[in-house]
């Protein structure tokens, strides 16, 4: 029987790449999505560090279902810009998740940077918590260069500036698998399966216990 993992998102696109990782790494292991829990509460992301956020959301939601829980936390960090947005990431122009404004005010702040300054890293953190306590915490990263002008439909966020050391096109113009192979959520993701997998192997008595709430299927 598999084990059941919420993953700390309702967004179905990071849950997908998170199965597609474990099916390939065949641990056995169901992610459930973060909608089948209504009761579940929002968490702030209010550390200054990936993976500070990453393991408040697993925590947060190990607590609230009883079931091992897995989040992840990501961001761009410009080094012309002292490693921000960093974990402000999503709403560095002012309002949450509005792409295209978070954009284009880093490449406004960044216009007078020469281009061998125009570096820059995703960085991101994925954690498993457990209901017992248990928690853990791996981290993925992409370096590269920023563009001064977008290129590519594809991705979201920074991708279309972003342009990975060692390649000639941005994030924003590869496929999702040829993005998941190099990217930094990728990385932690495919670091994470492992740890899991330990986890879940050695744990697995403690599992299921202290649950408050259950799938809503
Ligand atoms: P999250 O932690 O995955 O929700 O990401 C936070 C923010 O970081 C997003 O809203 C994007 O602005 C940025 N970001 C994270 N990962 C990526 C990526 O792969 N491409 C482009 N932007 C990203």
């Amino acid at each position: 029987m598999p084990h059941d993992v919420v993953l700390a998102t309702r967004n179905r696109k990071k849950l997908d790449e998170l199965q597609r990782i474990l099916d390939a790494e065949g641990l056995g292991i169901r992610i459930l999505s973060l909608d089948e829990f209504p009761d579940a509460p929002e968490v702030a992301e209010t550390e200054s560090t990936f993976a500070g956020n990453a393991l408040l959301k697993a925590r947060a939601i190990a607590t609230a279902t009883g079931l091992p829980a897995v989040s992840d936390d990501s961001g761009l960090c410009v080094d012309a810009l002292n490693g921000m947005p960093g974990v402000l990431s999503a709403r560095w122009a002012g309002g949450h998740g509005d792409d295209d404004a978070n954009l284009d005010l880093v490449l406004a702040q960044i216009e007078d940077v020469p281009d061998r300054r125009r570096t820059a890293a995703f960085h991101c953190a994925a954690a498993v918590a457990l209901p017992d306590g248990t928690e853990r915490v791996v981290e993925g990263s992409v370096e590269g260069v920023l563009l001064r002008e977008r290129h590519g439909e594809n991705g979201f966020g920074y991708d279309p500036i972003f342009q990975p050391h060692g390649m000639s096109i941005t994030t924003a113009q590869m496929s999702a698998e040829e993005k998941d192979a190099i990217s930094h959520r990728g990385q932690a993701m495919r670091a994470l399966a492992p740890v899991l997998g330990d986890l879940l192997a050695t744990t697995s008595d403690v599992i299921g216990g202290a649950a408050t709430g259950s799938p809503a299927r």
